[in-house]
């Protein structure tokens, strides 16, 4: 399928698109490059790719895909990095959460002839590092291309053919629609649980040990959000700010509701915003998204 690919950035994602990579035999040479040798190491050891190294120009040297998998506010400086050694006809993916924020810090060094193919598979688990990727990662998840008006046809075509034999479903979106959308489907939720988390974590010695024994009833699953990586969801949040708030603000505007119906004793209210919602638990369940 590609005869050298190069990942940048060898944590959650880009261990499990390199394994898949491997074990698909999807390009003849593939190398890992990350910036810190610790995760080389640890890549070469695992024997993630044919080739590890930490120096990003030689790592994208001849590739025709790079795909660059580091944490979104990274972005501009890799890009920046292996710009001048791009090959004529290379083209350039990334994974990160965020889309508007990376096509300005990435389109930028895509000099003419240098293709970019935003990208946002989106799957992940609490765990970072390249112990923590996996073959199965993005089995029937969606993985969301944002192409830009001078990206070529040939180009989607690539990256999506690679993240079908990921076992991926493909779906092409405006950037700044996805940044709304994922905003409200994956950037609140994390922002809530590492709000109630740590709301958890300033209450007094004998309340809090009695919350991690009866964590079962709820605070269990927001536990799991919110041991994301840090590093991660601070640039999300840095990275789509706009979208982000915007969507907090509806929120805090239906909590406020949600409030004084509690207070007024308004059951009917309740009623009515629990029976929806789990109308749209039931479409999840139904389109397979629910694991
Ligand atoms: P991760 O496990 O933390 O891995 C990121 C890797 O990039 C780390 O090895 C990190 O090294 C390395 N790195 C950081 N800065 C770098 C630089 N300047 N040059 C080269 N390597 C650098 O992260 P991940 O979960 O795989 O996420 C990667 C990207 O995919 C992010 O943009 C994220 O938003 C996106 N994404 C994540 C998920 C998810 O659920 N995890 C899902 C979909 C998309 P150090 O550890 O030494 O810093």
């Amino acid at each position: 399928m590609f005869e050298k690919v190069t990942i940048i950035g060898m944590g959650l994602i880009g261990s499990s698109v390199a394994r898949i990579i491997l074990k698909k035999r999807l390009a003849k040479v593939l190398v890992a490059a990350d910036a810190s040798l610790d995760v080389c190491k640890r890549v070469h050891d695992l024997g993630l790719a044919h080739k590890v190294t930490d120096n990003l120009t030689e790592a994208v040297e001849g590739a025709d895909l790079i795909m660059i998998a580091v944490p979104v506010g990274a972005m501009r400086i890799v890009a920046e990095r292996i710009a001048p050694a791009l090959k004529q006809g290379a083209i350039v993916t990334d994974t990160g959460s965020v889309k508007m924020a990376v096509i300005d810090a990435v389109k930028p060094f895509c000099r003419p002839g240098v293709e970019f193919v935003p990208g946002h598979p989106i799957a992940g688990t609490e765990f970072s590092g390249p112990e923590a990727g996996f073959t199965e990662l993005f089995e029937n998840r969606w993985c969301v291309l944002t192409p830009l008006p001078d990206t070529s046809v040939r180009a989607v075509e690539k990256v999506t053919k690679l993240w079908e034999e990921c076992s991926a479903r493909i779906e092409i979106m405006d950037p700044a629609h996805h940044d709304l959308v994922l905003g409200i489907t994956s950037h609140l939720p994390h922002l809530i649980a590492y709000t109630i988390v740590g709301t958890a974590t300033e209450l007094e010695d004998d309340i809090k040990s009695d919350v991690i024994k009866f964590s079962a009833s709820g605070f269990r699953d927001f536990t799991r959000i919110a041991a994301s990586d840090p590093v991660m969801w601070r640039d999300i949040f840095l990275n789509n700010k706009s979208a982000v708030l915007e969507v907090l603000q509806r929120f805090s505007e239906d909590l406020t509701a949600l409030q004084k119906a509690i207070r007024q004793g308004n059951g009917d209210y309740l009623y009515d915003v629990f029976t929806k919602t789990r109308a749209i638990r039931k479409q999840i369940v139904e389109q397979g998204q629910a694991e």
